[in-house]
């Protein structure tokens, strides 16, 4: 088969395929050849610093040997095994995860992505407490299949709805002060937004979580205030209800913490992460319970699973990745920068005027532009977007790219979130 060029690189790739939420006319794709720590570089070898680490996930950056040797090494070795059997790679991995995850999270349950990994949690916690109803948030993002979508707080779940809603899912208010869904004006509310999950469950009845997503990723980085976490759990534990915490794009360093609940010291009764578990290098996603959960789960049978679950080649990059993270003090070093990658972008604040907020922690942080400063009025909205109206942030994305630079935008904010080996010249660039 001859070579392809470029052009038809990105011609067949329009023509055949469906761009996931870019499935439009004018889809003009990069043809990404090769990337290298923070940069991926294109079919001219024009290079881009990605500062959203693809999508918040290639948290090493490109072309880690220890990663790259891992996956080989056990491609060679031991390509499959079905889930049934024991591995030494599932082992590796499973004493690092006892390691570095919140304490009392110590039975695993691995998929290939973060929505499987919520559909496993929804199915451990309707099986473990015998009970029906998830409370999600809005502004949330956990997954695109038929469950995880439903439990979506955003637009994009309106496409399954009303006959494709999984029923049992109930939408609770998001944690975000700056545009608070309550109408408080400050942080001195007394944790009204969680305070309100409790008048659901007991309204409800029937509920068997609340899924959140810690730092909200996709839908704008939005930090809860501080007391927000510990007043939640202690609302879930009253009531008996497991708290699940979301950290496919949250954890693995990406907050200055290992996870993210640990800026709050919370404790979450199922922890579900992908992403940045293997750096992107692989698809790997984990459904982690604590001791309680686990210890029921050894006498009743979890009727659930798949072919490529506890994939070897899945595992072992994902205990290179812990490795490397841990030698290079990843975690540390997104907490260190991004303080320097904070001020920097309140500098940016300070010449545009279109930027309503800056917030976030660690590398993790968002852009929020508005029309007015007073009012808070998001430049632009969801039916913009699907209307195909040209929007701000796209604008200002190409732009980036002209200039050598990719950036997550959506709707009308960037989600800013560099590979976590980021230099500071890389951030003053
Ligand atoms: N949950 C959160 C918070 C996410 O950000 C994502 C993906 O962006 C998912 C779940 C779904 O993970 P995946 O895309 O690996 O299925």
């Amino acid at each position: 088969m001859a070579e392809l060029t470029s052009q038809e690189v990105v011609d067949l790739t329009r023509t055949l395929n469906y761009g996931t939420w870019r499935f439009q006319k004018g889809w003009m794709p990069m043809h990404v050849v090769d990337a290298e720590g923070c940069e991926i570089i294109d079919g001219d070898g024009k290079r881009y610093l990605d500062f959203s680490s693809q999508l918040m996930c290639s948290n090493l950056g490109h072309k880690n040997a220890a990663v790259i040797a891992a996956i080989a090494e056990q491609a060679q070795q031991l390509a499959y095994a079905m889930p049934g059997y024991a591995t030494t790679a599932r082992a590796e991995l499973s004493q690092l995860l006892l390691e570095v995850l919140p304490q009392g999270l110590n039975k695993f349950f691995f998929t290939t992505s973060g929505t499987e990994a919520n559909e496993a949690a929804f199915k451990i916690a309707r099986m473990y407490t015998g009970k029906n109803k998830i409370i999600a948030r809005y502004r949330s993002y956990h997954g695109s299949t038929s469950g995880s979508i439903a439990a979506t707080g955003d637009p994009r779940r309106w496409a399954m709805e009303p006959a494709g809603k999984l029923p049992g899912v109930i939408f609770a208010p998001e944690a975000f002060c700056y545009r608070c869904p309550l109408g408080h004006a400050a942080a001195n509310c007394g944790n009204a937004c969680a305070n309100y999950i409790e008048h659901m469950i007991v309204n409800e009845s029937d509920v068997a979580a609340v899924i959140v997503e810690p730092i909200v990723g996709t839908n704008g980085v939005i930090v809860p205030p501080e007391g927000y976490m510990p007043r939640l759990r202690e609302i879930c534990t009253k009531h008996n209800v497991l708290l699940i915490a979301d950290e496919v794009m949250s954890g693995w360093g990406r907050t200055g913490k290992w996870f993210a609940m640990e800026h709050w010291g919370v404790a979450p009764d199922i922890l579900v992460t992908a992403k940045g578990i293997t750096s992107a290098y692989v698809p790997l996603g984990l459904c982690a319970t604590n001791e309680k959960i686990a210890a029921y789960f050894d006498d009743h049978y979890f009727s659930h699973g798949h072919t490529y679950e506890a994939h070897p080649i899945t595992l072992k990059p994902a205990v290179a990745t812990i490795k490397e993270m841990q030698r290079l003090g990843l975690v540390e070093r997104s907490a260190e920068l991004g303080l320097y990658l904070g001020e920097k972008l309140r500098e940016l604040q300070t010449r545009h005027v279109c930027v309503g907020e800056v917030r976030g922690k660690g590398l993790f942080w968002a852009l929020d532009l508005v029309k007015n400063r007073a009012t808070k009025e998001p430049f632009a909205t969801y039916a913009d977007k699907v209307s195909g109206k040209a929007l701000l942030v796209d604008q200002i994305a190409g732009k980036c790219v002209a200039d050598g630079m990719t950036v997550q935008s959506w709707v009308s904010h960037f989600v800013i979130a560099p590979p976590l080996i980021v230099s500071k010249e890389q951030i003053d660039f």
